[in-house]
Formats: C-alpha cells, sequence, structure tokens
C-alpha cells in the first residue's frame, strides 16, 4: 500500500491514477483543504491533515510500503507574505510524517521537491550538484525538508527519492481530473482563461529579461510524465538501498510568449496579451538537466508543450461548461 499525501490534488491525483494503472493500491491522506474529493477516483481515501497526530490512525489502519508526500502549499508570492504558514504546513507537517514512518517502520519516502530550491541558478541548464540558494520561502521550506531528509537517510533504515519539479503543466488525458486551483496563478490556465473570455487579456510579467524574446524562460513538464517518474522513484527505492535527488524536467525551455503562441494555435483562439511588470522573485530563466533521472531510473519524458496544452484545453473547456 502506497500513502499518498495531497492525492487530492494536481499532481497526487495524478500519481493516485497512474499507480493503479500501473496495478499498486494506494491510500490518499488530504485535509481537502485545497484538494478536491472529486478527484480522488482510486484507492482509499482518509481525511487528515499530515500534521495532525492523529495521522497514526491511519499507519494503524493501512499495511503502509511508502509515502509519497505531495501535501504542501506552492504558492511563491503567498510565502513570501505568510512564511511561518509555508515553514510549518510544507517543513513541520513533513517531520510529523516522518516520525510516523520511523515508528511504523515505512522505510521508503518520495518527496515532491522545487527547481525554487535553487533560487537564481549558477548555469543553464541546471545540474543537481548546483548550490541550493532559495530564494524566497516557499523554496526555503523545500530546501530545509529535503536537508532533514537527507540527515534521517544517515541513520539508516529510510531512504528518500527528492524529485525537483521544474513547471508542472498539462491535464490527464481522460479529462478525468485536471489542474484546478484557487486562487490560480499558473501561466496555461491562465492563458486558456484569456483564450475563453473568461479574462480580458493575458498579463507578460516583464519583457526586459535577458533572454532573446525578453519573457522567462521556463521548462513546462506534463503532469503524467511526473506521475511516471514517481512510480519510477518508487521502483528504485524498492530495488536499490539508497537514496537520491533528481532534476524532474524535460530539458527544453520556453519563453512567455512561445507558450502564449502554442496556447492560440492549440486553441484557435486569439485574445489580448499585455506586458506587465515584473513579478518579485522570478529567475529569468529555469531549465533542467535531467540527465540524471533520464539515466538512473531510465525514465523518459512522453509530452511536449503541444502536448501539455492540448491537454489543458481540453480539461479547461470541460470544467467551463464549453
Ligand atoms: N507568468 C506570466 N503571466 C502570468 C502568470 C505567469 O507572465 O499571468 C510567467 C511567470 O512570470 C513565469 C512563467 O509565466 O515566468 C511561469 O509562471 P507560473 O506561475 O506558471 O509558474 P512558476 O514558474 O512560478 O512555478
Amino acid at each position: 500500500m502506497i500513502l499518498i499525501t495531497g492525492g487530492a490534488g494536481y499532481i497526487g491525483s495524478h500519481t493516485n491514477k497512474a499507480l493503479h494503472k500501473a496495478g499498486y493500491d494506494t491510500v490518499v491522506v488530504d485535509d481537502l483543504s485545497k484538494g478536491y474529493e472529486n478527484f480522488i477516483k482510486w484507492g482509499n481515501f482518509e481525511n487528515y491533515n499530515t500534521g495532525s497526530s492523529d495521522l497514526r490512525e491511519v499507519f494503524e489502519k493501512y499495511d503502509i510500503d511508502a509515502v509519497m508526500h505531495f501535501a504542501a502549499f506552492i504558492s511563491v508570492g503567498e510565502s513570501v507574505e505568510f512564511p511561518q504558514k509555508y515553514f510549518k504546513n510544507n517543513y513541520k507537517n513533513t517531520l510529523n510524517l516522518l516520525k510516523l514512518m520511523r515508528e511504523f517502520g515505512v522505510d521508503k519516502f518520495i518527496f515532491s521537491s522545487t527547481a525554487a530550491v535553487y533560487g537564481n541558478p549558477q548555469k543553464i541548464p541546471i545540474t543537481e550538484d548546483q548550490d541550493l540558494k532559495p530564494i524566497n520561502p516557499y523554496g526555503h521550506s523545500k530546501f530545509i525538508t529535503e536537508k532533514a531528509l537527507q540527515r534521517e537517510a544517515e541513520k539508516g533504515d529510510f531512504n528518500y527519492v527528492s524529485l525537483r519539479y521544474f513547471n508542472a503543466a498539462g491535464c490527464d488525458f481522460d479529462g478525468e481530473i485536471g489542474e484546478l486551483h484557487d486562487p490560480e496563478t499558473h501561466l496555461i490556465p491562465l492563458i486558456l482563461d484569456a483564450a475563453i473570455g473568461k479574462r480580458e487579456s493575458i498579463s507578460i510579467f516583464g519583457d526586459d529579461y535577458d533572454t532573446p524574446d525578453g519573457t522567462c524562460i521556463r521548462d513546462y513538464i506534463h503532469v503524467n510524465d511526473l506521475a511516471d517518474a514517481h512510480i519510477k522513484a518508487y521502483e528504485y527505492l524498492c530495488s536499490e538501498n539508497e537514496s537520491n535527488v533528481f532534476n524532474l524536467g524535460n530539458g527544453e525551455g520556453y519563453s512567455v510568449r512561445e507558450v502564449i503562441d502554442m496556447c492560440k494555435k492549440v486553441t484557435g483562439c486569439d485574445f489580448e496579451v499585455v506586458v506587465d511588470e515584473r513579478r518579485d522573485g522570478d529567475p529569468a530563466r529555469l531549465i533542467a538537466d535531467s540527465s540524471k533521472i533520464r539515466e538512473k531510473l531510465g525514465w523518459t519524458p512522453q509530452y511536449d508543450l503541444s502536448k501539455i496544452v492540448e491537454s489543458a484545453w481540453m480539461w479547461h473547456k470541460k470544467i467551463n461548461s464549453i
């Protein structure tokens, strides 16, 4: 049985589905503060916060073999405003989970980390051995959690894989689950809102960066490719007695303008694009060097930007009844 915290959320629910397709049993632990109960369509469900002492009931009830820990707050801007909220939910609550794992002898942990642990990268593409210098509380909360995991693993009888996500995007191709944040802050769903006329326009946060078209470059990775990496990370922990850290991106960068152009092409809709101020804490480029995960876990991403946008568009039309 694999315990999935945050399994009612975006990446957690897609991974839950992928695990079931691969034949694994799961129990989702989610307090539904951000997630959606109707995203839990596979496996068991237990409504708990990961920081709750009652969480031990889940460990008593199920024979848990591994934990995939998605539950976290994810908004960089909010983390700057409310750092304690981020350190509590993302770091302190993980310690509660680790304590229970130790007590119940659960020795495999897969952690949702982030490219935000690097801060402003020293070189592009980013390799895992670059210095970790997070520039916002969100990245910092994930960074110290990685450190806690590393120290835990050094004690023995416990291994972890930390997956440093780049820009998760796209949705389930069956349209059963998808991306739904409240409020939405991510680029692709916001562009699609502009495409359906729910927003008047899409704002580009700065076009004076040191990039070919002046807009920020990011590495967008399909959520199903992320889910697949989690399964491979679990299988790695089952076969190797070691911990590891991997970047999880396609290794290809797209500028904000390129993403907007792709959305216009896929949707066939035209909409207004306005240039706005830079957003605080946005590095000009974030592109993964993903050779380590490709070589070590045999992971290969299946979906490019056009597939990402196509699947996101399908979902967007569905939730907006178009
Ligand atoms: N972005 C933008 N307009 C928006 C939302 C995002 O120009 O309305 C830019 C943002 O500055 C970044 C990229 O799009 O360069 C991806 O942002 P997102 O919030 O989707 O993900 P993040 O990179 O923050 O994880």
